[in-house]
């Protein structure tokens, strides 16, 4: 397979162990991912280890991705994208790379660009140590890229780093293969009856890992507090006939037994409850660590039904208790729709 070369379509979990496979088989890699930070949604998981590791697998992507960086059969394409592909004996694909607006290695990650940027997203940083340069600028977003008005951002980088005058670039690649590991979409809940992107205090789990990751601890999104009651619902997105989605992540129950052990860890005072139909997670030390996350937090064995707004701040949750058999509501400062 000497001199042999594959293209790797994403750059996530996936597409980078499937290059350092063959990378340390001697082939040639590229790997292209349409996202300016690699590493795909693994990139933003928290680390949920509490006395010690839980092994949770979030930090495996950090691992791959600075050996692949460091790899010299591996070439890293962010940004990037397959514009055209085509065979005859071997692939020849058009690749579309998108303007590199900040220099590598002028940039040092001091942030004035994303402080100064007057619209939303514009400028947007990456979630990794091994995202150089650590900040990019959205070309959906960005005012100058759309009107060429502004480029504030431009004028106060300290390091001179950003060119906003900079265009896309086309390159043709042959490959022998071609690996497709574009991942998954994140369900979203918005038809649930939960009140997601209504209710700010009802979050997804990703989110909910995006800022552990990035605070280390639990905030709500409305006002920055810290919540006293959070509710973990299980199964949102999954074993729902309606939506034709028969089937079981294998993620989300320890996902969420994990980060509320972290939690409870961190935050103490915080009042966890979990609404589940039954606990899908395996694993070799599963069955101790359940053991002992269930005396610290409430397992409810119901999926709720609709969300309400109450009085105060708090979210009104709906579902029938068993131990009463009547229909109650609930109040939680936080709804983490898992
Ligand atoms: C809430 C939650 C918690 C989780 N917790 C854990 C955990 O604790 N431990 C764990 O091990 N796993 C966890 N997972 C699962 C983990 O996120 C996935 O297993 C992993 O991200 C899958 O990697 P992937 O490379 O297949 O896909 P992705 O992570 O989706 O990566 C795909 C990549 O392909 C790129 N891409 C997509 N389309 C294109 C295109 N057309 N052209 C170029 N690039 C493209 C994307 O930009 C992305 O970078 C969790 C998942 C969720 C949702
Ligand atoms: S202001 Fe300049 S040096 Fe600072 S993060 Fe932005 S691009 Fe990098
Ligand atoms: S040019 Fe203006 S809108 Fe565009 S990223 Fe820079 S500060 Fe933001």
């Amino acid at each position: 397979m000497k001199n042999e070369k594959v293209l790797i379509v994403g750059g996530g979990t996936a597409g980078l162990t499937a290059a350092l496979e063959l990378a340390n088989s001697d082939i040639r890699i590229d790997v292209v991912d349409r996202s300016d930070f690699l590493g795909g949604h693994a990139v933003r998981l928290s680390c949920k280890a509490v006395s010690g590791c839980v092994k949770c697998g979030a930090c495996i992507v950090e691992e791959k991705l600075d050996q692949a960086r460091r790899h010299p059969r591996i070439r890293l394409m962010p940004g990037t994208q397959i514009r055209s592909i085509s065979r005859n004996r071997r692939f020849n694909a058009e690749l579309r790379h998108k303007p590199v607006f900040i220099d590598p290695v002028k940039c040092n990650a001091c942030g004035v660009c994303m402080d100064t940027c007057p619209v939303e997203g514009g400028v947007f940083r990456g979630s990794s140590k091994h995202h150089v340069p650590f900040y990019a600028i959205s070309e959906k977003a960005c005012i100058y890229l759309k009107d060429r008005s502004c480029r504030k951002c431009e004028k106060a980088c300290p390091q001179k780093a950003i060119c906003l005058d900079l265009a896309e670039t086309m390159e043709p690649v042959e490959a022998d293969a071609v690996i497709l590991a574009y991942g998954f979409s994140p369900f979203c809940p918005e038809n649930k009856p939960y009140g997601y992107g209504i209710f700010k205090n009802v979050i997804t789990s990703l989110e909910l890992e995006t800022m552990v990751r990035g605070k280390g601890r639990v905030t709500l999104p409305l006002d920055g507090r810290e919540p006293g009651s959070i509710a973990f619902i299980q199964c949102v997105g999954s074993r729902d006939a309606k939506l034709h989605h028969l089937w079981c992540s294998k993620y989300c129950c320890g996902f969420a037994l994990r980060m509320a052990d972290l939690i409870k860890a961190r935050q103490p005072l915080s009042e966890i409850t979990l609404f589940y139909i039954d606990i899908q997670t395996f694993g070799n030390d599963f069955g101790s660590f359940y053991d002992r996350i269930r005396e610290k937090i409430r397992m409810i064995r119901i999926i709720p039904g609709d969300i309400y707004p109450s009085q105060g701040d708090q979210l009104k949750v709906t579902y029938f208790d068993n131990a009463i058999a009547e229909t109650v509501q609930e109040e939680f400062d936080l709804v983490v729709l898992s």
